[in-house]
């Protein structure tokens, strides 16, 4: 049995950047045929896909000059322009910074909304985001704005009522001045706001490349091995394909859950099972005909809507068709763990030819 002072398990980003910073010789093992966990691309026959549309937030200097210049990936820079579609109309995101382009009725249950709000508790952040998000979306935007978009898109996306739902996953959404949502109410505007207001974007062969430049830094990646049990008492572990190593240091990277299940830690496996996740299942659709110009994605609150999302990737990865076909990407957000895939892309497919009168687009080619 070989016998390593650091082990890694999964080679997704997390391992492959910690492989990189600690030392870029160690073992790091992945399931997979392919580097990169979540940030995939797959290649069909010249149509590009991404597992899920991921967009890189770049803020720390030190991030920036990592992947530019150490890893020279070569991406182009986008200023974010998404949608909505509500009210039986299509406005700018964010919802609370362009009321102007809804209907009167809805705009004005957003304006009236704004009155019911203790002013001295919307200033404290503290204060605002100590309770569940229900409560964050009422005390900040008041019922007209959470029960127009706030509160369906949000349980849309982790399918779970959002007054069970705490604010932590919030650290990166701003909450807008109300002054700045009066004033957006009766006039377009062009305000950048929030987190991802600009991204990256590897421009060749998409997001794949990220994952792609790390591991071409690192000299022992194992693909294709699946770990499937840890010995914590004697410090091994066994793969499916019946090879064992021996660790001093074990850095896991697979979700919480699987990892517990492969431990002998009887204790920690009855906690894991009170563990909840929300998964996203992307479906990609080749049409040919015209999406909305430049609109990079496009979210549904409406909760008659199976989707919260569709991505338009062509508008900022060029190459991910051969031609000019463009590609569709629907996300959707389940808890259900044994959620019958085919039954929900059958149904995301009939909803989506619904919606894609929007833009007119014409041909479903294939989907994946
Ligand atoms: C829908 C969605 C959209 C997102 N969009 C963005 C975005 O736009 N921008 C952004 O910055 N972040 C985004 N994220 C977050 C981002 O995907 C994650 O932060 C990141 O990919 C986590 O990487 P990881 O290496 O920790 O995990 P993972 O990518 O899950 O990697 C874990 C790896 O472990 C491997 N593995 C699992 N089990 C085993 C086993 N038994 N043995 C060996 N290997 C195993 C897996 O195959 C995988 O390669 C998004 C996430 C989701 C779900």
């Amino acid at each position: 049995m070989e016998k390593f002072d650091t082990v890694v398990l999964g080679a997704g980003l997390t391992g492959l950047s910690f492989a990189f910073h600690f030392d870029k010789t160690i073992p790091v093992y992945e399931k997979q045929s392919r580097v990169g966990g979540l940030v995939r691309t797959e290649d069909k026959n010249g149509f590009k896909f991404d597992f899920a549309p991921h967009l890189l937030h770049l803020r720390s200097n030190y991030v920036k000059n990592l992947i530019f210049n150490t890893l020279g990936l070569q991406m182009d820079k986008h200023n974010r322009k998404a949608v909505i579609y509500c009210d039986e109309r299509i406005i700018p995101y964010p919802f609370e910074l362009n009321l102007y382009g809804l209907s009167d009725k809805v705009k004005n249950e957003c304006l009236k909304g704004l009155e019911e709000l203790e002013k001295n508790e919307r200033d404290n952040l503290e204060v605002l985001q100590s309770g569940s998000y229900e409560d964050y979306a009422l005390r900040a935007f008041g019922s007209g704005i959470a029960n127009h978009y706030l509160l369906p898109y949000t349980q849309k996306v982790w399918d779970t009522d959002p007054s069970e739902m705490t604010c932590e996953w919030m650290r990166f959404l701003p909450t807008a001045k109300l002054e700045q949502i009066k004033r957006n109410a009766n006039q377009p505007n062009s305000d950048r706001f929030g987190y991802n207001s600009e991204f990256y974007y590897p421009s060749r062969y998409g997001i794949q490349e990220l994952a792609n430049v790390f591991a071409k830094k690192l000299s022992n990646i194992h693909l294709n091995e699946e770990a499937f049990e840890i010995d914590t008492t004697n410090k091994i572990v066994s793969f499916v394909n019946g090879k064992q190593v021996h660790y001093e240091t074990l850095i896991s990277t697979l979700p919480l859950r699987d990892l517990v299940n492969m431990t002998d830690l009887e204790r920690l496996k009855e906690l894991a099972g009170e563990l909840k996740s929300t998964s996203v299942y992307t479906i990609n659709l080749v049409v040919t005909g015209k999406v909305p110009e430049g609109v990079h994605w496009m979210y549904f609150p409406d909760s008659d809507i199976e989707f919260y999302r569709i991505s338009f990737p062509k508008n900022y990865f060029l190459n991910c068709t051969p031609n000019d076909e463009q590609i569709i990407a629907v996300e959707v957000g389940s808890r259900d763990k044994n959620l019958n895939i085919e039954k929900i892309r059958q149904r995301v497919v009939r909803s989506t030819i619904k919606k894609v009168i929007l833009w007119k687009t014409n041909t479903i080619k294939f989907n994946i």
